[in-house]
């Protein structure tokens, strides 16, 4: 089945053909790194890692280039270095902040099974002209002034949204739809109340770099035209991000590229993954449901949290339960019993077609769970294709043993004791002597476990 993908742009599921099928190209916009990331942060990382394994299982892992950036130049961050390290110089408490957030987030994705993106450029080193050559953020700005489509005013460099007829046309508003000052005031000094920031002057303690509009830094959109510039070229094939970065922060990238480049499309194929909720309400500080992927990682296995996301398709909103990660636990423990000593030869053509249909994990996940049947039921070669399938999507990094130890040590449960008593009821039942059996499996309950017996022994699995 071809590959097929849903274009927010177009608002159509399209078969995805690419610029070059030896160098498919894709950009997603990564986090700004001031603090843990939440839980719905997870969502883009697992969401295109998963379009970023199919993509080089389909065309080639050498022929797929992955860039995912790090914002690490924001007023947040300077609210938190200056919270943080008060002592130092804010340049140096800026880099401390950075450098520790973008290290957690990395692990974070790491511990949720995802794949390091092929490049992970850092937003503070595309700021000046390169040594490289490769696309900065001065430059742009520069090229947008030179081609009329930015002004200086008031101390800023902005983008003229009147200079580009079709600006508006990923979030559909329309420019004439936007009458001035209908519902925000009009900064004197813009043109169009849409026009937005490329470059700001900062102040003495303020982060900034010499440019051509005296000291300052960039605006946030021009910072992911440079760095995807930079990797992919001025046209690439898929950008991706949350649902939230439609408008206006993907529509500014669109304008600050096209206008600079002269080109008729920034990326070919626009994704984004839809909201996640936590047991039904809106994740938020105030409410007291901000989840952090650090807080779940410390109950849960990554692989655990991975599944769960991927139950729901990424275009649904989706609500995050205590009730569906129990689930999801359940599900992984019985799929390592199942699979987790084979490496499989090829993964399952069903399993490939459901994730070339927009990326249709839940049917994928549908899939997943009648090969297993089909393997478990004694279907070597269905069992070979289960176990190359979970791998291929990023599941069964550990190995059985690993596993089972990690579950232990999360419950502090000591697995050779248990092993040892459910060899004893094994001999208990042998010699019929059903009561010492069902002491033995009283005093495993009461440790936490629950067995199973079935016609390949007995498994046991820490009750939740
Ligand atoms: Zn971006």
């Amino acid at each position: 089945m071809d590959l097929r993908l849903y274009d927010t742009l177009t608002r159509e599921k399209r078969s995805f053909v690419p610029l070059d099928p030896k160098n498919v190209r894709m950009y997603v916009c990564g986090p700004t790194v001031y603090d843990f990331a939440h839980i719905g942060n997870a969502r883009p990382v697992i969401v295109f890692d998963v379009l970023f394994r199919l993509l080089r299982h389909l065309y080639g892992a050498d022929h797929v280039t992955y860039v995912r950036n790090i914002t690490d130049v924001d007023d947040k961050i300077n609210e938190r270095a200056a919270r943080d390290f008060p002592r130092l110089p804010l340049n140096e408490a800026i880099r401390k902040v950075t450098e520790q957030t973008a290290a957690q987030f990395g692990s974070d994705a790491a511990a949720l099974g995802s794949l390091t993106p092929t490049f992970e450029p850092r937003a503070t080193d595309f700021v000046l002209p390169r040594a490289d050559g490769k696309a900065d953020m001065i430059t742009l700005i520069q090229q947008l002034i030179a081609r009329g489509h930015a002004y200086e005013a008031g101390g800023e460099v902005l983008f003229d949204v009147r200079s580009m007829p079709d600006y508006g046309a990923l979030s559909g508003r329309k420019l004439k739809e936007q009458r001035p000052g209908a519902r925000v005031a009009v900064d004197a000094h813009k043109r169009s109340p849409l026009d937005f920031v490329l470059w700001k002057q900062s102040s003495g303690d303020e982060p900034g770099w010499e440019s051509p509009w005296g000291r300052g830094r960039p605006g946030w959109h021009i910072e992911c035209s440079a760095m995807s510039a930079a990797y992919l070229g001025d046209v690439f094939d898929i950008h991706g991000g949350g649902i939230d970065l439609i408008f206006p922060h993907h529509e500014n990238e669109i304008a600050q590229s096209r206008c600079a480049h002269g080109t008729s499309a920034m990326a070919n194929y626009w994704m984004h993954n839809e909201f996640l909720q936590i047991e039904d309400a809106k994740m938020s500080k105030s409410l007291g449901n901000f989840v952090t992927i650090r807080d779940l990682l410390a109950d849960w296995p990554g692989e655990v949290l991975r599944l769960n996301m991927l139950k729901a398709h990424y275009r649904s909103p989706m609500d995050w339960t205590l009730k569906g990660l129990e689930e999801s636990a359940k599900t992984l423990d019985d799929w390592y019993w199942v699979a987790a000593d084979l490496k499989g030869e090829k993964a399952s053509d069903a399993v490939i077609d459901a994730l070339s249909d927009d990326l249709n994990t839940p049917q994928m996940i549908a899939t997943l769970h009648a090969l297993r049947n089909s393997a478990a039921s004694g279907n070597e070669r269905d069992r070979s294709q289960f176990a190359a399938s979970l791998r291929l999507v990023g599941f069964l990094s550990e190995s059985a043993e690993e596993w089972k130890g990690r579950k232990q040590q999360a419950s502090g449960i000591d697995t050779k004791q248990v092993d040892m008593l459910i060899s004893d009821r094994a001999a208990a039942r042998a010699r019929k002597d059903f009561k010492e059996s069902d002491r033995i499996r009283d005093e495993l309950a009461a440790m936490g476990v629950v067995i199973k017996d079935s016609k390949e022994g007995t498994t046991w699995e820490i009750a939740r």
